[in-house]
């Protein structure tokens, strides 16, 4: 685990440097909003679907800490290009690890480089801003217009 905590510590801090795919997506079909009152992160998620429900591109724009950036960054790279059942069950291996008991080996299989997220489970106050990002990709693929409020 010493190696995956600082994996998560360099991977947070270079997302939130550079965040990928960062601003408004020129062709998007959906977009949704997100926010995590609790920590004051903001998010807007575009989506461009495909004919055939796959997520072609997405990006995101907002504003946020460190660790709800990193995720929104590393969120757009995951689901680019995916079919909609594979977003889908990222999101759920995503937020099964984030919550998981952190005194457990945590389950990374099918994460990639998400698995650094692991990190996360130390401290439950970040798991809302780890997991803001992919529910608001959920809502933006769902057609949902209400915000998304993490409380
Ligand atoms: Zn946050």
């Amino acid at each position: 685990m010493d190696d995956l905590r600082e994996l998560y510590q360099t991977t947070i801090l270079d997302h939130n440097k550079r965040p990928r795919n960062f601003g408004p997506l020129e062709g998007a079909t959906r977009t949704a909003d997100g926010h995590n009152p609790l920590c004051g992160d903001k998010l807007k998620v575009y989506v461009a679907l495909e004919s055939d429900g796959s997520v072609g591109d997405v990006s995101f724009e907002g504003e946020g800490c460190a660790i709800s950036t990193a995720s929104a960054s590393m969120m757009t790279e995951a689901a680019r290009g995916k079919p909609r059942e594979e977003v889908q069950a990222t999101l759920e291996r995503f937020h099964g690890l984030v919550t998981s008991d952190p005194t457990t080996d945590p389950n990374l299989e099918g994460l990639g480089k998400l698995a650094v997220f692991a990190g996360v489970r130390e401290y439950p106050m970040r798991v809302k801003c780890a997991t803001l990002a992919w529910h608001t990709l959920q809502a933006a693929l769902d057609g949902q217009t209400d915000p998304v409020k993490t409380e």
